[in-house]
């Protein structure tokens, strides 16, 4: 058996890291210079660095690990797929019991008449998929000119061409060639940062409005669909207002265009319901599904398809697919992390008690000086830092200065907390106990109070002009 020793000293690793592995969304040079953290082992929601640190993981690795680390039936459901059916595609006039089985699971929890399940390896896969979906539905019906999906500024799809494409990362469409040709932007619904002197309702109105806006000028006959997440997740945990929802399924529906949801981060319990779309009242003709599937376990990722759509493609050869759509042991692993999820209630459980009891505890860092707005709705949260509350301000420094330094703090305090700009992000494991909130609070407020004082320090508690 090969195994991955870990008897090399942490700089030796680090050098051959540095030497050999290109890592995503990372400044090479920087990262060569700093020295990556080699993580080892993790259990619960504790992770282990190879100098023996522990970390509380309040991201879940990447908004995934739903379940918590060191599931063992999970290792086991792989293992016995292994053995029994390691690989078969599911191209030819083929299928397999777990790409049935979880297929089957999927449609009993999705809401609505989502029954119908195309397999991706990923949740960008998936969005490339569902590009191409929706624009073939469109032509199947006779109207082949509709091929515009409206998406959102600083919403996050993935980062293939075509999931890149709909996502609306400036930093991602600077390099590349995206986005490719029949992607349009609209404004995001961050009342904190664009709102300005509106209301958050009236903001959350105005930027849905922005839809109906962009189809009007568009030209209703062009529009196939539009694609959002529930709550932006690596746009820094942007929850809408609660007007916002309502009116853009409204617009929807009344111009007929396709609803996709992305729910790579809120399904599977994040936001305290199996979908983000059950706790925002959406009903969309596509959902795309990921991370929480396996709970990150093993990479698979998927669209779950209404009936109309799925029949409408049913009547033509749709010529596209992944070696790796519906590989049996990632859904053998899928499946068994939807039995724990279900079996021991973790779902009912962060409504009933985790989710609110986190809130009241992060909802308290508004105390703090550094903090303008908490967000949270499950187990998904956010914090604005700002010099000066009232004013709802930007720091002078540029964007990501000052929450690059609170997430150093986080690390140094033994907590994995993300930074997006300057918003604080957390999306913990499903399972995190009471005391491991009140662990994650404490951690989170002395990070801000170390923060604080640096900032104060090095003259940066300024607001941009
Ligand atoms: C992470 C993410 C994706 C991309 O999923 P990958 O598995 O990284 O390709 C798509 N949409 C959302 C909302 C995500 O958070």
């Amino acid at each position: 058996m090969t195994l991955i020793t870990n008897h090399m000293p942490t700089a030796e690793l680090q050098a051959l890291d540095a030497a050999h592995h290109m890592h995503p969304f990372t400044h090479g040079r920087d990262l060569a210079r700093k020295g990556a953290r080699v993580i080892t082992r993790a259990r619960g929601v504790t992770l282990t660095d190879s100098d023996g640190n522990e970390f509380l993981d309040a991201m879940a690795g990447l908004w995934c690990v739903n379940i918590g680390y060191g599931r063992t039936e999970l290792a086991e459901a792989a293992a016995r797929q292994m053995t029994e059916l390691p690989y078969y595609n599911t191209f030819f006039q083929t299928t397999h019991v777990p790409a049935i089985a979880l297929a089957e699971k999927l449609a009993a929890l999705a809401p609505y008449d989502l029954n119908r399940v195309f397999y991706a390896g990923s949740g960008s896969e998936a969005n490339d998929t569902n590009i191409r979906m929706v624009r073939t539905y469109w032509a199947e019906k006779g109207e082949p000119q509709r091929d515009i999906i409206i998406s959102r500024k600083n919403a996050y799809h993935g980062s293939s061409m075509g999931s890149g494409s709909l996502g609306g990362m400036a930093a991602m469409h600077a390099q590349g060639g995206m986005p490719i040709p029949g992607i349009h932007h609209i404004g995001q619904p961050d009342w904190w940062s664009e709102g300005g002197n509106m209301s958050p309702g009236e903001f959350g109105l105005k930027r849905a409005r922005e839809l109906e806006r962009a189809i009007d000028e568009l030209g209703a006959d062009r529009v196939a669909a539009f694609i959002a997440e529930p709550i932006q997740g690596a746009g820094g945990v942007i929850v809408p207002p609660e007007s916002y929802w309502p009116e853009i399924q409204r617009i929807c529906d009344a111009h007929g265009i396709l609803l996709i949801a992305d729910e790579v981060i809120c399904g599977f319990g994040r936001t305290g319901n199996w979908f983000g779309s059950q706790t925002y009242g959406i009903r969309p003709h596509i959902m795309t599904v990921a991370k929480g599937l396996s709970s990150g376990y093993a990479p698979i990722g998927g669209s779950i398809v209404c009936d109309e759509v799925a029949e409408v493609l049913d009547g033509c050869e749709f010529a596209h697919g992944y070696t790796y759509s519906g590989h049996p042991v990632t859904c053998a692993v899928a499946l068994e992390n939807l039995r724990i999820l279900q079996e021991e209630g973790i779902v009912e459980r962060v409504a009933t008690e985790t989710a609110p009891y986190l809130k009241r505890k992060w909802d308290a860092l508004a105390e703090h000086p550094l903090v303008g707005e908490t967000k949270i709705v499950g187990m998904m949260g956010s914090l604005a830092l700002t010099p000066d509350k009232a004013a709802r301000a930007a720091f002078a420094s540029d964007t990501g200065t000052v929450g690059l330094i609170c997430r150093e703090y986080c690390f140094g305090s033994g907590l994995v907390m993300r930074h997006v700009g300057d918003r604080m992000v957390i999306s913990p494991p499903l399972v995190i106990s009471h005391d491991e909130i009140d662990l994650l609070a404490e951690r989170a407020w002395k990070a801000l109070d170390l923060t604080h004082e640096r900032l104060k320090q090095d003259g940066l508690m300024r607001a941009a002009g």
